[in-house]
């Protein structure tokens, strides 16, 4: 994730002033290097960097403390509101009818993000369709023929048809019935004439409410030129940056929302089609620095339990927050968190779990990967009801007996009961967190 380290190397500065009351020339300055060492390396632009870090150290020291503020809490919430203002606001997409056209090189991401972006939109209750026109690269129409299935999603292409602008004359027409309408275009390995010449015809016919820049998170100050040619040649009212899962910089994004006097609307977080989360400027902030985005978290929680729910009628998450961690919830714990994304995306966004917490927890907690899901699946199916509903009287013989029977083996049983009381865990620390805590939280990052 963008800036991974910030959010680590920020608290311990900052932990250094616990306790004190009055801040010192010295302590801002500290914070401030460890933030542009941080930014710096995240390929943040050195100008952005020098200005937000000139904003922090004049407010850190000139702006009073409130009343029975820390001087911890005061930085921190400078830091955190001049961190929203450097990213800036999220790009405006109200939910209706709409063209949205996606640009940018090839391999940064345009065809999975075109899905991904229709799958969102979908979730939001409208009808989108992609109109795939890259006729350039081979296998572009297939993949987002594919992704559009998966995401259940209109799509419009044609593998046999070489003029591009046509196909999105055509896909306009053959679409009609959609409301969101996200046109695809063809990218080449650097920014050449004829690219720049076929996307300016693309805009002419699509006319588009919106242009997207799609992003490759690793892409660092080339970001510069290519955002400034698009900006020319079409305009750019936004950018979705890609990849963010695989890659701790990111910051050559924010150079190019600059340049184009733009904003972030999406962040791509994986592969899939779900993996994609609308830009949220104080959400991410307080991810970022480890205070958890309970917005995007509970969005997403809320969506998973929604689904596991549907394909289950009796069982309630209700229940499991109220009551006793069984291991049929956590069956269902897993298929939830399955539909979530990553484990570790889901525990950065729980406040306080993100970066110090993590740490403490040993990394097998975080390991559930789908070959284990399978395994653990096939112990519980051979578990009697009983054992399932209270999983302590599972002793040695009966791990023995369910181990044969599950044709796996007594250690990914223990596996398996160790994975349930850890989970129980974290269940009881979201059960702990009331709204009492919540607003104190909010109240203290400004909001
Ligand atoms: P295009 O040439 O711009 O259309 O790029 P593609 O959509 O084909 O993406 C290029 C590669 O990046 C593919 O292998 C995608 O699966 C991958 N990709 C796209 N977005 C993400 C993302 O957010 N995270 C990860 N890990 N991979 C991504």
């Amino acid at each position: 994730m963008v800036l991974d380290d910030l959010g680590t190397s920020l608290r311990s500065s900052l932990d250094k002033l616990q306790g004190k009351r009055r801040l010192e020339e010295g302590d801002v300055e500290e914070i401030v290097k460890e933030i542009q060492r941080s930014l710096l390396s995240a390929d943040v632009d050195v100008s952005l960097v020098m200005e937000l870090s000139d904003s922090i150290k004049a407010r850190a020291l000139d702006e009073e403390p409130p009343g029975g503020t820390t001087a911890r809490d005061h930085v921190l919430k400078i830091v955190y509101e001049e961190m929203v203002e450097l990213v800036g606001d999220s790009t405006d997409l109200p939910l209706e009818n709409q063209t949205i056209l996606l640009a940018g090189l090839q391999g940064s991401g345009k065809t999975t993000s075109a899905a991904k972006i229709a799958w969102w939109f979908s979730k939001k209750g409208l009808r989108p369709a992609v109109i795939q026109t890259d006729t350039f690269r081979p296998g572009a129409y297939d993949q987002a023929k594919q992704m559009c299935e998966r995401a259940e999603v209109d799509f419009y292409g044609n593998p046999d048809a070489d003029d591009p602008v046509e196909i999105a004359r055509t896909g306009l027409e053959e679409t009609e019935d959609a409301d969101v309408h996200i046109v695809d275009t063809a990218g080449r390995h650097a920014l050449e004439d004829d690219l720049i010449a076929e996307i300016e015809e693309i805009d002419d016919v699509v006319d588009p409410d919106r242009s997207l820049l799609v992003l490759d998170a690793a892409i660092g100050q080339g970001a510069k030129e290519q955002a400034r040619q698009f900006e020319e040649s079409i305009g750019i009212e936004g950018v979705m940056i890609t990849k963010l899962d695989g890659t701790a910089k990111g910051g050559g994004a924010l150079t190019a929302v600059n340049e184009t006097d733009s904003s972030i609307a999406f962040l791509g977080t994986g592969e899939t089609v779900q993996d994609i989360e609308r830009f949220e400027p104080s959400g991410f902030i307080s991810r970022l620095l480890g205070m958890g985005d309970l917005k995007q978290l509970s969005e997403r929680v809320e969506r998973a339990m929604q689904e596991a729910t549907e394909e289950d009628d009796d069982w309630d998450p209700e229940d499991m927050l109220q009551g006793e961690f069984t291991l049929k919830d956590m069956k269902k714990q897993m298929d939830a968190m399955n539909r979530m994304g990553p484990l570790d995306q889901v525990m950065d966004m729980i406040p306080g779990m993100g970066g110090g917490m993590m740490d403490q927890l040993p990394d097998d907690a975080m390991d559930v990967t789908q070959d284990r899901m399978r395994r653990f699946e096939r112990i519980m199916d051979s578990m009697t009801d009983k054992e399932l509903e209270n999983p302590r009287v599972v002793g040695q013989s009966r791990v023995r007996r369910i181990a044969r029977g599950s044709g796996t083996d007594e250690e990914t049983v223990q596996q398996l009961l160790e994975q349930h009381s850890m989970m129980e865990q974290t269940i009881d620390q979201f059960q702990g967190m009331g709204e009492g805590d919540m607003q104190r939280m909010m109240k203290k990052m400004g909001g």
